[in-house]
């Protein structure tokens, strides 16, 4: 517990009730129960307007807060810079805008450019950019579609709304832009609506991956330029694709001539225990979207690196000199996000938590597995790295998803116990059937467990 002034946290929590127009809630529940305010954060807690310690499982609820709360040695480099030089666009140069480029790109091997944005879902749009301006210029304006994965997620805005794999997220929201085709997903708990519920591992796993070929047969190839993928699904219920997936899918990239995607705005960064999700799978992208865990949240910054081949395309059409990417992001400019980036790069490599992910990732994977011997509602449990997820069910024999309701009684008994855990797709009622547990990289041992035997008391109080 810590003891905050109550007057001025209960003024804020008024102005908060007045003005607030919280992400992803339906604000009803507010007419209730109070909102709550986080006020501090150190290592892997927060405490709340009560005083109220909570052992953050999310990392800052969507999975963006890698190097943990409380990192003077960012805020001081952020605070040093701001002071220095805090903005100019990047249509010139900063400092730490090069030396980031240079330090991230070391940990890419093959790609060698990177474009400055703010959020996933702007790194995206500017991909996607890319991709239909390379359709002009390489290929006479064919190729321009571009695939997208089932129940992958892109973004929030209209673009990446058109390349979003969960319709009932985006049920409200059309029509959107065309040129957008989906590909099936590749969760193997889920194979038996696909019809290819005889196939597993290796099998099903070249299977969901040939299912993209046939998909580019039926949309013409000359029409194909690109596909976009998440590396594991994130808010689609942390799918990690099965063995025989990435290379399937690597084949029909250059047997098609199409441009890799990987959408890392969740993955990048350590999450899964590599820099990048994709180099747990030997794939080579073209287009790399990064945002969260590049400055856990201490700034706002994304990216969009690239191979020096998709950025030829930008700087030689010797017809057309004045072939350029016409895209500016204005706080692409911001200085904060660089030196943020630095410094949190830095952490992760000092305190070699690369490593930590990898321990604690597996621990926590054994602690849900050893969960899911004790409650038949764990249908499945999938993870890599510090991004975990178990996937709730009514009937382990029909697989039939548990209840939201019953999904969200333990996430909040979680948070009643003091542990903030992830109930995925809080938007996508029909599937929203899966715990996510995404804990900074800097978890020990006593925290992954704390945060197992939560869940465990929290599904025997709910489903009993
Ligand atoms: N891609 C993925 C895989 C994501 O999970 C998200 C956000 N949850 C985005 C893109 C969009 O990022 P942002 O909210 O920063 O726009």
């Amino acid at each position: 517990m810590k003891d905050f002034n109550a007057n001025d946290l209960s003024h804020v929590v008024e102005a908060d009730r007045a003005h607030i127009w919280h992400h992803l809630m339906p604000h009803k529940s507010l007419e209730t129960t109070d909102p709550r305010i986080i006020v501090e954060g150190k290592g892997m807690r927060v405490w709340d307007q009560h005083g109220k310690e909570h052992l953050d499982a999310v990392s800052g609820g969507v999975w963006t807060v890698n190097v943990g709360y409380g990192r003077t040695e960012i805020a001081d480099a952020v605070r040093d810079q701001l002071v220095k030089m805090n903005y100019f666009a990047q249509t010139l140069g900063s400092i730490p805008g090069s030396l980031f480029a240079e330090r991230l790109l070391d940990k890419m091997p093959g790609l060698s450019r990177v474009f400055y944005t703010n959020s996933g879902s702007e790194a995206n749009e500017q991909a996607f950019k890319m991709i239909r301006q390379i359709a002009q210029t390489r290929h006479g304006g064919k190729k321009w579609k571009i695939l997208y994965r089932d129940r992958d997620y892109h973004g929030t805005t209209i673009g990446c709304m058109s390349a979003g794999g969960q319709d009932e997220r985006n049920e409200q929201y059309g029509p959107f832009a065309p040129g957008f085709v989906r590909v099936p997903h590749c969760l193997e708990y889920r194979k038996h609506d696909q019809g290819w519920g005889d196939l597993s591992g290796e099998d099903y796993g070249r299977r969901a991956a040939d299912a993209i070929e046939e998909v580019i047969l039926a949309e013409g190839p000359d029409t194909v330029g690109a596909i976009c993928l998440e590396p594991i699904t994130a808010g689609g219920g942390v799918i990690v694709p099965p063995p025989g997936y990435w290379e399937r899918v690597q084949e029909i990239v250059d047997k098609y001539d199409l441009i890799l995607h990987i959408d890392e705005v969740v993955c990048g960064i350590g999450r899964t225990g590599t820099w990048f999700g994709y180099q747990h799978y030997g794939v080579r992208p073209d287009i790399v979207t990064m945002a969260k865990g590049v400055a856990s949240g201490y700034a706002a910054i994304s990216c969009v690196a690239t191979t020096e081949e998709v950025f030829d395309t930008f700087k030689s059409a010797p017809d057309d000199p004045m072939n350029f990417f016409r895209a500016v992001s204005t706080f692409g400019g911001c200085a904060a996000g660089p030196v943020a980036a630095l410094k949190n790069m830095e952490i992760i490599e000092t305190e070699d938590l690369l490593r930590n992910t990898q321990a604690m990732g597996e621990r926590l994977l054994d602690n849900l597995h050893a969960l899911a011997e004790r409650h038949a509602a764990i249908g499945d449990v999938r993870g890599k790295g510090l991004f975990c997820g178990i996937e709730l069910v009514a009937d382990r024999d029909t697989r039939e998803p548990l209840p939201e309701a019953q999904v969200k009684a333990i996430a909040a008994d979680c948070m009643q116990q003091g542990y903030v855990i992830g109930a995925s797709n809080r938007s996508v009622p029909k599937r929203n059937n899966c715990l996510l547990f995404s804990p900074a990289l800097i978890a020990t041992a006593d925290d992954i467990d704390a945060i197992t035997a939560s869940v465990d008391e929290a599904m025997g109080r709910v489903l009993s």
